[in-house]
């Protein structure tokens, strides 16, 4: 039997909870979707919570491991991560810019925005509550606020996911400074670790139309109990979202790594592009960079020029720790969701969000879907309702498509730059085979 790939099981699932949830607020069955198909939406979302600690412990500190000896991390390694952030924090900032300028939120209309005030009030409270006392803080307490002091502690709560981060970059230093043969069985356990996380991102993933059919259920019958006109507006509101993000990642595409690489390279972008459209084209179809990794170390080394040396760990580390294109996402849903609710974020929260969503990007597993769950720590940290989600989980598939791609391009683009640098790229290659 043909089996619908999974972001078309989603567009349905998400389509019919609009249905669902149109018939529901129009028939009067609130009661019984509140009882019955709520719940579903609620157990998809703690599913998608519980996995996030695990997740980012266990691909962070693999990410970190892999920078197998102590010269090539301090040489390539201080390279390489260097321009990953910095091309991170530059990706966070396009999508605030272009969130806070087009302000997609907005477009959710006065009263429906009114209505989901309403529906998130108390975690709205929470969160004003926290930006409040955030205000008394010095300028500094938000690094006190990194490092935890207790690694239990930091672990039980999801709102602690920076400790988390910082404990596992930490760890993962530890492990590459230590002789091999005593870091090696915790290597493997946190391999192995990554590996079962990464089967239950998938097991989730499985329920994810039912998940999706529930939560915009939930969405649409709060929203739509005495007018069901604003519906339209919200689906009208998704596209110019989706439109603003599939925006940035255009700009950041075909913008910011040409700058990249007319700086630290002379490769011609056009022969760049072509080199890499099938690692780019893989990466869309499959919503994963870690399994378009192997395509793009081919198409590096052979198309582009990239050394083995090179290639061999500048892009698995890539795949692990950069995503441009999932940090861009991140901040502009983030917003998005924050202006659709109606909250106001402050140049405080929004410099959190870059700083959030740099590390978070870098927490994230290769993997579909992986970017919404860290979503969820974003919106924790900056205070703004995580069951926000709900309101863009239904087109996060076809945007997760559209990141991956960036997130594979942004790996190969920085593993150019850092061969070239290193006098390993070699630019007397044949013209390149595009060939998927
Ligand atoms: N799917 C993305 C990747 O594998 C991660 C994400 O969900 O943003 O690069």
């Amino acid at each position: 039997m043909l089996k619908l790939p999974l972001h078309w099981q989603i567009v349905i699932g998400l389509i019919l909870g609009v249905f669902y949830g149109i018939l529901s607020a129009s028939m009067g069955w609130s009661q019984f979707t509140v009882d019955w198909i709520v719940p579903i939406g609620d157990i998809f979302l703690n599913l998608l919570k519980l996995i996030a600690v695990p997740l980012v412990l266990g691909s962070l500190i693999m990410g970190i491991a892999s920078l197998s000896d102590v010269k090539k991390l301090s040489r390539i390694g201080g390279k390489t991560i260097c321009i990953y952030i910095v091309t991170t924090a530059i990706a966070v900032t396009l999508g605030l810019v272009l969130v806070n300028a087009l302000e997609p939120g907005k477009n959710v209309p006065q009263d429906l925005q009114q209505k989901l005030q309403e529906t998130y009030q108390a975690d709205a409270q929470v969160g004003m509550d926290r930006a409040a006392s955030a205000k008394e803080r010095g300028p500094l307490q938000v690094f006190v606020d990194m490092v935890p002091d207790n690694i239990f502690s930091a672990v039980g709560n999801n709102r602690n996911m920076l400790q988390v981060v910082f404990f596992a970059i930490l760890f993962g230093i530890a492990l590459v400074l230590i002789p091999q043969e005593k870091g090696k069985p915790i290597v493997d356990l946190f391999d192995g670790l990554t590996f079962a996380i990464i089967k239950i991102v998938n097991l989730v993933m499985i329920i994810a139309p039912i998940g999706v059919f529930a939560l915009i259920t939930k969405t649409i019958d709060q929203v739509a109990k005495d007018d069901l006109s604003a519906v339209g507006e919200l689906l009208g509101a998704l596209g110019f979202y989706c439109v603003v993000v599939i925006l940035g990642l255009v700009i950041h595409g075909l913008v910011v790594y040409p700058i990249l690489l007319k700086i630290f390279t002379s490769m011609p972008l056009t022969r760049f592009y072509r080199g890499i459209a099938p690692a780019q084209l893989l990466a869309f179809s499959s919503s994963s960079s870690g399994a378009t990794l192997p395509v793009t170390m081919e198409m590096c080394e052979k198309n582009l020029g990239v050394s083995e040396e090179v290639s061999s760990f500048v892009l698995p580390l890539g795949a692990t720790i950069n995503m441009d294109g999932t940090a861009l996402y991140q901040a502009v849903a983030a917003v998005f969701i924050a202006q659709a609710l109606g909250l106001e974020l402050d140049l405080t929260a929004q410099l959190q969000i870059i700083l959030t969503a740099v590390l978070a990007s870098i927490g994230t597993a290769a993997v579909p879907g992986a970017g919404i769950i860290m979503l969820v720590i974003i919106l924790e940290t900056v205070g703004v309702p995580t069951a926000g989600i709900a309101l863009i989980l239904g087109v996060d598939r076809i945007l997760d498509m559209c990141r991956t791609a960036l997130n594979v391009t942004g790996d190969a683009a920085v593993a150019t730059s850092v061969a070239s640098m290193e006098g390993q790229l070699n630019l007397e290659l044949e013209e390149p085979a595009v060939d998927v």
